[in-house]
C-alpha cells in the first residue's frame, strides 16, 4: 500500500485542482518559505478526518477553504482526494485502488468519500486502522512530533507501537465490546425494575 496520488482543489493555497503525483521512493517537496509546501502535509491529515482547526494552523475550520486573492475570488468549498495503490490489500478492502476523499462547504457542511460512495467518517477510520495512514497514525511525522512523542507518558507512546504492530483494531473493537455490555447491564436492571413494578 502506498499513497500514489493527492489531488487538492481550492484547499488553503491550492486554489485550482492541483495533482500531486508521488512515484516510489523518497519524494520531496522544495519551494519557498510560505509557497505551500505544509499545506500538503495538512490536506492529507484533513481528509483522514482532522476535526481540531488548531491542528490545521487555522482558527476555525472554514480556514482551510481557499480565502481569495488580489486575483483570485475565493471558493465556496474545498476537497481533497488521496489515492492509494492496495495492491498488496494492505487496506482491508477489496480493491486494488482506494480513493479517500473529503469535500467541505463554507457552511461547515462536510462530506466524505471511499471510491466515490458517499461514507461516514467511521467507515474511514474502520478501514484505515492499523494501516498507520490515520491522522493519528506514524505516517504523518508533524514538526514537534517526535519530541511529543519521547516527551509522552508510557501509556500514551505505548499508542504509537500498538498502532505500528496492527493491535489497534483490536483494542477498539474491545473498547465497543465493552460499551455495549454496559449498555446491555443498563437495559438488564430497567427491565428488572420493570419486572418488580408488574409483579
Ligand atoms: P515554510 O517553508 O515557511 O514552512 P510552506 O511552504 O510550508 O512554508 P505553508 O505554510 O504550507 O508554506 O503555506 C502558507 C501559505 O498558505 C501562506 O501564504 C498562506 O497565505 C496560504 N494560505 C493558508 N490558508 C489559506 C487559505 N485559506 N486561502 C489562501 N491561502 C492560504
Amino acid at each position: 500500500m502506498f499513497l500514489r496520488k493527492i489531488e487538492i482543489n481550492g484547499f488553503k493555497s491550492f486554489a485550482n485542482r492541483t495533482e500531486i503525483l508521488i512515484n516510489s521512493g523518497v519524494t520531496g517537496v522544495v519551494g519557498p518559505n510560505g509557497s505551500g509546501k505544509s499545506n500538503i502535509a495538512d490536506a492529507i491529515r484533513w481528509v483522514l478526518g482532522e476535526q481540531s482547526s488548531k491542528n490545521l494552523r487555522g482558527i476555525k475550520m472554514e480556514d482551510v477553504i481557499f480565502n481569495g486573492t488580489q486575483n483570485k475570488a475565493k471558493k465556496a468549498f474545498c476537497e481533497v482526494a488521496l489515492y492509494f495503490d492496495n495492491e498488496d490489500r494492505r487496506i482491508p478492502y477489496d480493491y486494488s485502488e482506494i480513493v479517500i476523499a473529503r469535500k467541505m462547504y463554507r457552511s461547515g457542511e462536510s462530506e466524505y468519500f471511499l471510491n466515490g460512495a458517499s461514507v461516514r467518517l467511521k467507515d474511514i477510520l474502520d478501514i484505515i486502522r492499523d494501516t498507520g495512514i490515520g491522522k493519528e497514525g506514524y505516517s504523518i511525522v508533524g514538526q514537534g512530533r517526535i519530541d511529543e512523542i519521547l516527551a509522552s507518558k508510557p501509556t500514551a507512546r505505548r499508542k504509537v507501537f500498538e498502532e505500528a504492530a496492527g493491535i489497534m483494531k483490536f483494542r477498539t473493537r474491545k473498547e465497543e465490546a465493552e460499551h455495549k455490555l454496559e449498555k446491555t447491564d443498563e437495559n438488564l436492571v430497567r427491565v428488572e425494575d420493570i419486572l418488580e413494578e408488574l409483579q
